[in-house]
């Protein structure tokens, strides 16, 4: 692409880029109900290495850390032309949405070095060292240790609900550095190479069959002391920081702009039918809908004002709480809809009966009910939008 003069310039690069490359195979098509899930992945993955090649993963990182390098403005107009073409939005990982902004602002240059490139490329594949049996809601209670002798920080403890953590390279960590010091000053934020000796991961089976979560166990695990983000015993702060990040990166879900299916009137339209007037047919559903949709409009614009604030330096950090309350609980009306437009077939979970379409249906509902509890549950947003943006009295 030749570096483009001004803003609509860029805009009419970004949208010719999309529609040259964009896979059509993942075009959703109304009525389509064989759709073969291993193409899909397929294309899917496709689709990313494409989007990793121009950088657009992490649009606004530096060239030389992988990303495209775009101002603000930039990447604004490549969401917009991403969401206007209705394509796949990247999914929501651990390395890019969470560790990355923080890395990059608290990372060594060795770290950064070595880290953002692969992250930016898709090359790494993270997973998040937070809650522990006996810490979650009350994380800063956690009680994995981390020990320093010589060199190496000695890591002895266990991680629980540890997304993806048998496929994960790295994992970002919070351990207790002293167990002297305040609670939350005795934590600090390490990097851990998932391949160390001392390591073991187990899955975890659900009521639902195999899932995503497993349980990490540390004994003796020796992690190079320059793998600590930030100072000894101020891994509170970035942990913190961090949670913020992946707040915001889950109430972006309720955007309903992921482009994975038919949209939600496209569904609607599709099961329930259109009138003469070319509304969906139902009165009652079509309301329900409509709302839905400016729901969503409505967040994407208050997540666009906040970004906004938060690049003037206005506005309040914990503005994500109040982001990833109202999204997840957004998304989750959203799916409930989903399902009642399907009607028998949105309550599939095996076999032949249903459409493949119908029983994704089914999971991600399922799946959207996490949404309330990961990255801190939805009362815990609650409490700090009480007690941080509203300042109510304990
Ligand atoms: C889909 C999913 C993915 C996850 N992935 C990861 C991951 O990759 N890495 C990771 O480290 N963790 C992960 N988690 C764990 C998640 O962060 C914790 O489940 C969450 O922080 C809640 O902790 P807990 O499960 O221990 O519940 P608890 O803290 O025991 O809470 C139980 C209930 O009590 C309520 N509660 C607790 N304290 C208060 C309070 N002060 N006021 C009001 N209500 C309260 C909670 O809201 C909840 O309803 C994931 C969870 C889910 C669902």
């Amino acid at each position: 692409m030749n570096k483009p003069d001004t803003l609509e310039q860029f805009r009419q690069q970004t949208t010719d880029w999309i529609a040259q490359h964009y896979p059509p195979q993942l075009r959703p098509t109304p009525g389509a109900s064989g759709e073969d899930p291993r193409q899909l992945k397929i294309h899917e993955a496709d689709w990313l290495a494409l989007l990793a090649k121009q950088g657009y993963l992490a649009p606004s990182w530096p060239r030389e850390y992988g990303g495209a390098g775009l101002s603000d403005e930039q990447v604004r107009v490549l969401n917009q032309a991403l969401r206007k073409a209705q394509v796949r939005s990247p999914p929501i990982s651990a390395g890019l949405s969470l560790l990355g902004p923080v890395l990059l602002e608290h990372g060594t240059p060795a770290q950064k070095a070595q880290h953002l490139p692969k992250i930016a490329r898709n090359e790494s594949f993270w997973c998040q060292g937070y809650s522990e049996p006996g810490a979650g809601s009350d994380l800063a209670s956690l009680s994995t240790r981390a020990e320093l002798e010589g060199d190496e920080f000695v890591v002895n403890g266990q991680k629980i609900w540890t997304s993806h953590a048998d496929a994960a390279d790295w994992m970002f960590c919070l351990v207790r550095t002293d167990r002297e010091a305040p609670q939350h000053e005795g934590i600090s934020f390490l990097l851990i190479d998932m391949s160390t000796p001392g390591i073991s991961v187990a899955p975890i089976r659900l009521i639902s069959g195999p899932s995503a979560f497993c349980q990490t166990f540390f004994d003796d695990v020796r992690v190079p002391k320059d793998n600590i983000m930030g100072q000894l015993g101020q891994g509170w702060t970035l942990a913190k920081q961090l949670l913020q990040h992946e707040r915001q990166a889950l109430g972006s879900i309720g955007r309903g702009d992921a482009r994975r299916a038919l949209t939600l009137p496209e569904l609607a339209a599709q099961e329930i039918g259109i009138n003469a007037a070319g509304q969906i047919a139902d009165p009652v559903l079509r309301d329900q809908v409509a709302q839905c949709e400016l729901d969503s409009l409505a967040l994407r614009l208050t997540m666009s004002r906040s970004a906004d604030e938060a690049r003037a330096g206005q506005g309040s950090a914990h503005i994500a709480s109040t982001l990833k309350l109202y999204g997840s609980e957004l998304t989750n009306r959203r799916h409930e809809l989903m399902i009642s437009l399907r009607g028998a077939d949105g309550i599939g979970w095996e076999g032949p009966g249903f459409t493949p379409a119908a029983l994704r249906t089914t999971r991600q509902w399922l799946r959207a009910k996490g949404n309330s509890i990961e990255g801190g549950s939805n009362e815990i947003q609650r409490n700090v939008i009480a007690k941080r943006l509203l300042e109510l009295p304990e």
